[in-house]
């Protein structure tokens, strides 16, 4: 029987079980296979959750399966087991690169697997990883909990918490993923497992920060919370000619701010267009506008004469935050983003004015997120391991299909450059069909890659979209490619 009619009879359902302790399904099991589902719904099945319009739509999985309940998850894998195919995951659809869609991969859209609950006893929230931040939040205010999760608001989770998670307050709070405490995972072989660090220790270890090369499929975190705060926002506009001026009084403010404020610094297009404006963005998480503003009169006190605008511990909430990163970062354009941590000998603003100061698009941005005092302390012993006090991003954004070779090949040109002067990169806002470089430590890099072999030895699960993708179980090199080898 040709694949395509096994997969149309609704292949998945007729699992047996091989001794595994498992759930059974509680909702259908709803599978779109490429040959027997109208063109339209198919690709509205693979590319209608993907965030971003700049899209390698070459690729096409040979089914997509909408996994309403746990039980469909592993059903889906024990499909591609028995068509020695391979399995692609989906939870929010927000990876730059839509590492999501694979050339003839049972696609699993985590879309529809939906649960959250909060222990009061633990404040531990356990949710399903097409959860997103805003969502997650939504739920946790009523308990006044929250958790860091992404800035955007329609992030999801699970790709999210994968690569590190550089959420709010990242820089003081640490990384998003060392609040995991625990996961439900669906295995390589289809088999329920619960990790942590005393159960299956090694995939705990891994799913805080392997990224897309995770060897299985998370059903479940399980999440510290922190106490839910005020926020309050503080923000200081300069001109363009003022970048390295306003970049080193934030690089200076960092290390001893106050431990409650994240730190930003952005390059973007002024609202007619016409010119750049440098943006400092201070914002403090505070239980009152009295604290905030203690907080922060330092950092006002030492602020560079020459704002154009400035705005002072104004009261703000994640609503409103969300809303403006749904501005800053719009659906339904064309994003093409790469980054770098860069060295903490750097010239950090010289590295970083190129950048700045060249924006190919009025929508585009560049990002410098702060990271020291994070970047300072030791990590815990986990696989994401890279960092350093310097976070680079660049957020190229555009709607024209004709402008994809400038705004690309601006990315790409930038990248050239600056990658020389850093110590490696975030996964989240990478693309490893384009540039190879540093992810890990090398020895998590090489410890990752000992158990992604081991749980995943026939690279079932996609692993790592790079060019070709045929990375497989080998992996990323986690290596720069401008260095000899
Ligand atoms: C507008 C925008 C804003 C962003 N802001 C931030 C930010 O503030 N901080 C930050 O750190 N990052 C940010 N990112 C990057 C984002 O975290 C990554 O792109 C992340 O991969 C998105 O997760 P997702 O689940 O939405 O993506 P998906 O495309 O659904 O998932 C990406 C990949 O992760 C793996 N994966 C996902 N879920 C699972 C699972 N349950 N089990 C196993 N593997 C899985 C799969 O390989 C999957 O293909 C942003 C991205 C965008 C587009």
């Amino acid at each position: 029987m040709a694949d395509g009619d096994w997969l149309a009879k609704g292949g998945g359902t007729g699992t047996e079980d091989e001794g595994n302790d498992h759930v059974e399904a509680t909702t259908p099991f709803r599978i779109l296979t490429r040959d027997a589902t109208d063109q339209d719904t198919f690709n509205e099945a693979v590319w209608g959750r993907v965030f971003n319009r700049w899209r390698d739509t070459s690729r096409v999985p040979r089914a997509v399966v909408q996994a309403s309940c746990v039980a469909h998850v592993r059903e889906a894998v024990e499909l591609a087991n028995r068509l020695q195919c391979r399995v692609s995951v989906r939870s929010g659809g927000h990876s730059w690169a839509a590492w999501s869609v694979r050339q003839d991969a049972v696609l699993v859209d985590l879309a529809r697997l939906r649960h959250m609950t909060y222990d009061k006893k633990t404040r531990i929230v356990s949710c399903s990883p097409s959860a997103t931040g805003e969502q997650l939040n939504g739920f946790l205010r009523g308990e006044g909990r929250l958790f860091a999760g992404g800035h955007c608001p329609d992030v999801g989770l699970g790709g999210f918490l994968l690569q590190g998670g550089m959420g709010w307050n990242c820089k003081n709070w640490g990384w998003a993923c060392e609040s995991i405490v625990g996961i439900d995972v669906i295995t390589a072989d289809a088999r329920e497992l619960y990790c942590s660090d005393v159960e299956n220790s090694d995939l705990f270890w891994a799913v805080r920060g392997a990224g897309p090369g995770f060897p299985a499929i998370v059903t479940s975190f399980h999440l510290l919370t922190r106490p839910s705060l005020q926020m309050y926002n503080s923000v200081y506009i300069y001109p363009q000619s003022m970048f390295r001026t306003v970049l080193q009084w934030v690089i200076d403010t960092c290390p001893t701010a106050d431990p409650d404020t994240e730190i930003v610094c952005l390059a973007k297009r002024t609202a007619d267009g016409d010119d750049t404006e440098i943006i400092a963005g201070f914002l403090s998480f505070k239980p009152s506008q009295a604290d905030a503003e203690a907080a922060m009169q330092r950092v006002r006190d030492s602020r560079p004469a020459g704002a154009k605008v400035e705005v002072w511990c104004e009261p703000t909430n994640f609503a409103r935050q969300y809303a403006g990163q749904r501005v800053e970062q719009p659906t339904g354009y064309r994003f093409c983003s790469d980054n770098a941590y860069v060295d903490n000998h750097a010239d950090v603003p010289a590295v970083l004015e190129k950048a700045a100061t060249s924006l190919p698009t009025r929508k585009s941005f560049v990002l410098y997120f702060a990271m020291n005092p994070t970047s300072r302390r030791p990590l815990p012993d986990m696989a994401h391991s890279m960092h350093s006090d310097h976070y680079l991003a660049l957020y190229t954004i555009w709607d024209d299909e004709a402008d994809d070779a400038q705004c690309t090949g601006w990315v790409h040109d930038i990248m050239k450059d600056v990658q020389r002067h850093s110590v490696g990169s975030y996964m989240g806002d990478a693309d490893f069909r384009y540039r190879t470089t540093r992810f890990w430590s090398r020895e998590n890099g090489e410890r990752l890659r000992d158990i992604r072999r081991k749980w995943d030895p026939e690279g079932r699960i996609c692993g790592y979209l790079d060019a070709g993708d045929s990375s497989g179980v080998q992996g990323l090199e986690n290596e720069f490619d401008w260095v000899d080898k």
